[in-house]
């Protein structure tokens, strides 16, 4: 896959719009256009990483983790930390990947369930 033919690198890039609500050097982070929760942001790399399957390298594992610090810093931000939250990566078939660029889910604002379906 080039990244031209990656809804998430689309974004990034501003040929489809989705209002970046954070953006550092590593990440950004987008609301979800279907929400399962009050607040329900996805955190991506800028670099095209297709799941968490794909990882190579300790510089493409530190990604993941500062993508989970920045999960952390916006349920901060959004007030729901206190009452906690979900950070979840959705990995291929099994895992309900839809969208095969990496992203943290962030979920906030109600109670969740477990299992989760
Ligand atoms: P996955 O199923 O791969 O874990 O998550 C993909 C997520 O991307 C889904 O929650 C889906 O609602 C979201 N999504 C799909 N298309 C778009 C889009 O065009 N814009 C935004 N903001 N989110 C999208
Ligand atoms: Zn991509």
């Amino acid at each position: 896959m080039t990244t031209n033919d990656c809804l998430f690198c689309r974004i990034r890039d501003g040929q489809i719009p989705s209002p970046k609500l954070f953006e550092d050097d590593v990440c950004f982070a987008i609301a979800d256009i279907a929400p399962q929760a009050p607040t329900h942001l996805l955190i991506l790399p800028k670099q095209h990483i297709a799941s968490l399957d794909a990882l190579k390298g300790d510089e493409e594992v530190q990604i993941v983790g500062h993508l989970l610090a920045v999960a952390a810093r916006l349920a901060r931000a959004h007030g729901f930390a206190d009452n906690g939250y979900r950070a979840v990566i959705n990995c291929n078939t099994h895992g309900g990947q839809t969208v095969f660029h990496l992203h943290v889910h962030l979920l906030g604002g109600r109670q969740m369930g477990w299992p989760p379906g």
